[in-house]
């Protein structure tokens, strides 16, 4: 899944390094912190539905669950990767700590291609995934959730061949499952919410009025759907959107410089977060090359897709006018682009805090789940915007005091707590 000449992991250790040299961490700590507790890799057979069997690759990496059960999603996609895989899992135990809930980072994934799978066939892989871990995962010591290209449905098979193999009901064991079926209301919207909470927070505190703002996307799957609608309730207006388009084997930008209609471009748009070109064009939309989002006369830029998208070979393509950039996709740039954009000072809201209402909600819904009582919407979604909106807080203040970057301040905050609870289980 990442592009070839940027390796998540890397990433994601260098920039602990970077923040680690910084604190007073001990030598045991650092290495502790800088890669995962556990690994498991493992094959899948899966029987097909002509009669053949496929055997695919499945990975769930545990980072670090010092500060209760590790939480991290599954991906499937053709082009997995263990390192990304690896790199998610850390950014999770710090997403986890930077909102303060009691939760580890884990993440998992399977190398396949659900569109070219029959429904059968990826219950099947969702089942042979769960038996594989069925003794190592669990709503005491990792509970998965959705990620790229599962949902509520894949969740809801994986917990029945949880509860199947371990012979009782365990509705904490995964979260993202469908509502009534266990999930919680509100999870569908929590990422994409959660990051426009942030934003809206940063452009108070940068005293520019929501209202008066321009903003283009990259992505429009579950996280920039939601964000997309509640960015527009708050009166801001989108002017361009960019997806990958699998057919074609290349992404489009949509771009419409009066604004959008959500629902209209919905409505166009598959399950997996593709819009149909030509329906778009009839809606009077123009086509782009892929790279165009980031080249918009906006305020707000949101890569809401996948890891490396911001590069050395695209920042410099950022706009004069863009004023904040809010990383919602996990690890969207890469550190020598994310240089570029601290040099140019563009207010920068890094990814595990700016995504980690998917994370709170999920932690939500395991909370409910394990007490078998649900909360209503509004409970749900006031909870989340508190939550966001204390940690981004601690974070600004942190950036305000000390000179640092948000990502920095973010980093700081989250390492802090996470090597605080190793040191007072007396692991180190
Ligand atoms: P999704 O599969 O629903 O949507 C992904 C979108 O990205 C699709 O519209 C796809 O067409 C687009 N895309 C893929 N490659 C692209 C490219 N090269 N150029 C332009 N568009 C491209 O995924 P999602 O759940 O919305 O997740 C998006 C990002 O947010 C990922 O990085 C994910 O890890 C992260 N995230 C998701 C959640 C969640 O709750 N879903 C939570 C935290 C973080």
């Amino acid at each position: 899944m990442s592009n070839t000449s940027y390796n998540p992991y890397e990433i994601a250790q260098q920039q602990f390094d970077s923040v680690a040299s910084k604190l007073d961490l001990d030598a045991a700590t650092c290495e502790l912190l800088r890669q995962p507790m556990r690994e498991y890799h493992f094959t899948i057979p899966v029987k097909m539905d002509d009669g053949s069997t496929k055997i695919f690759k499945g990975f769930r990496v545990q980072h670090n669950d010092a500060r209760g059960p590790a939480k991290g999603g599954i991906r499937f996609h053709p082009m997995e990767t263990v390192d990304t895989i690896r790199a998610l899992s850390l950014w999770m135990t710090w997403k986890c700590s930077v909102v303060d809930i009691p939760l580890g980072g884990a993440k998992g994934g399977v190398i396949c291609d659900p569109r070219n799978l029959t429904e059968r066939e990826q219950e099947r892989l969702c089942r042979g995934y769960v038996r594989q871990l069925a003794k190592n995962v669990g709503p005491n010591s990792d509970v998965p959730a959705p990620d790229v290209m599962t949902n509520a449905k894949h969740m809801l098979w994986m917990l029945d061949e949880y509860e199947t193999i371990h012979g009782s009901r365990y509705p904490g064991f995964i979260t993202g499952k469908p509502v009534g079926m266990g999930g919680s209301l509100g999870r569908t919207e929590a990422t994409g919410f959660g990051v426009i909470y942030v934003l809206n927070e940063a452009l108070k505190n940068l005293n520019i009025p929501i209202e008066n703002t321009t903003a283009s996307f990259q992505g429009f799957g579950n996280v920039s759907q939601y964000a997309v609608r509640l960015y527009q309730q708050l009166g801001g207006k989108v002017v361009a959107i960019s997806c990958w388009n699998e057919t074609d084997k290349k992404a489009y930008t949509f771009r419409k410089l009066d604004g959008m209609d959500i629902n209209a471009l919905v409505s166009i748009t598959d399950s997996y977060g593709t819009i149909d070109k030509e329906k778009a064009m009839g809606l009077g939309y123009e086509v782009l090359p892929g790279d165009a989002w980031i080249e918009q006369d906006v305020d707000i830029l949101i890569p809401a897709a996948m890891e490396n998208q911001i590069t050395i070979e695209n920042v410099n393509k950022i706009s004069k006018q863009v004023k904040v950039i809010t990383e919602a996709a996990n690890g969207p740039t890469t550190p020598d682009a994310d240089k570029v954009i601290a040099d140019r000072n563009i207010f920068l809201i890094p990814d595990f805090l700016a995504n980690a209402g998917g994370v709170t909600c999920s932690y939500f819904e395991q909370v409910q789940s394990n007490q078998n009582y649900y909360w209503e919407k509004d409970e749900v979604l006031e909870k989340l915007n508190t939550k966001m909106t204390s940690a981004f807080k601690s974070v600004y203040e942190l950036s305000q005091s000390k000179g640092l970057r948000m990502r920095e301040a973010a980093y700081v905050i989250a390492i802090n707590r996470v090597a605080q609870a190793v040191k007072s289980r007396g692991w180190i």
